[in-house]
């Protein structure tokens, strides 16, 4: 049995993930234009019916643009916390939802499903821990610091879709009031690619095999090779064993299937 996730959108401008097991298929995060997701869940096979429910780590418009109008266009559930929930109001007239509370779980199909608390500006924000079928997807997106729940919530991931938003400098010399530099280095902002590497390294203590995909990459304060780059120089320095780090494209769909995973790791014995 198997576990497919599929990036459509990753960054301040959207986020939505698919993700397939045998007996489910659901996005986590839904904020891009309804067409473009049509069209991307198209090329995956899929129509909207074949949904099963929209899983939301918090209400702020890059996640959550078209969850409500999405929702409802195709009768599907949106399941999320209820300050989140609440937080989204009006927006989910009409539209049937599911609450897990922060730090519980719930079965969606085949797949279970932990929330996990994480640090952001937003009402609840959490991340995931995805498992069906022996694997674990661990998600993490919008998240100003880690602290060991992130470090539990994530811990048993084969996959991990972590949050690499910036460079230090580079969001110093960007241009941003200075307010907004300030919340997206807060504790309560976006996390950096070194931070982002520091988790990474911490996980890698265990010695599991992973792939470790960065989220969330600013467009002003960072760029998919910048990203990599420091993250690995990270690992390396930590003398962690090698995880399979790649950088998630803005609006390219990207694929991460746990059929393909040992095979693509057993490159880096
Ligand atoms: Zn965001
Ligand atoms: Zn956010």
């Amino acid at each position: 049995m198997s576990i497919r996730v599929t990036s459509f959108a990753s960054g301040s401008s959207g986020n939505a993930l698919l993700v397939r097991t045998p007996g489910a298929a659901f996005l986590v995060d839904c904020g891009i234009p309804q067409r473009t997701l049509e069209r991307f869940l198209a090329r995956d096979g899929l129509c909207p019916a074949d949904l099963s429910a929209i899983l939301l780590t918090h209400e702020h418009g890059d996640h959550t643009q078209c969850a409500g109008p999405f929702a409802r266009r195709h009768g599907l559930p949106i399941i999320a916390n209820r300050p989140t929930l609440d937080a989204l109001g009006v927006a989910l007239d009409g539209v049937a939802t599911r609450e897990i509370g922060v730090g519980s779980g719930a079965l969606l199909g085949d797949c279970a499903i932990t929330s996990f608390r994480v640090s952001h500006d937003a009402a609840a924000p959490v991340g995931y821990t995805l498992r069906a079928g022996g694997w674990t997807v661990g998600v993490a997106i919008d998240l100003g610091c880690w602290d060991d729940e992130v470090v539990h919530g994530l811990s048993c991931a084969d996959l991990i879709v972590l949050e690499a938003n910036h460079d230090r400098e580079k969001l110093h010399a960007a241009p941003y009031t200075w307010p907004i530099k300030q919340r997206i280095f807060g504790a309560l902002g976006h996390l950096d690619n070194v931070d982002a590497g520091s988790l990474l390294a911490r996980l890698a203590c265990d010695g599991r095999k992973r792939t470790a995909w960065l989220a969330h990459l600013s467009e002003q304060a960072n760029s998919p090779g910048l990203a990599t780059r420091v993250v690995q120089n990270v690992l390396s320095l930590a003398g962690a064993r090698p995880v399979t780090v790649a950088a998630l494209p803005r609006r390219t769909p990207m694929c991460w299937d746990s059929d393909t995973h040992l095979a693509q790791l057993s490159l880096f014995d």
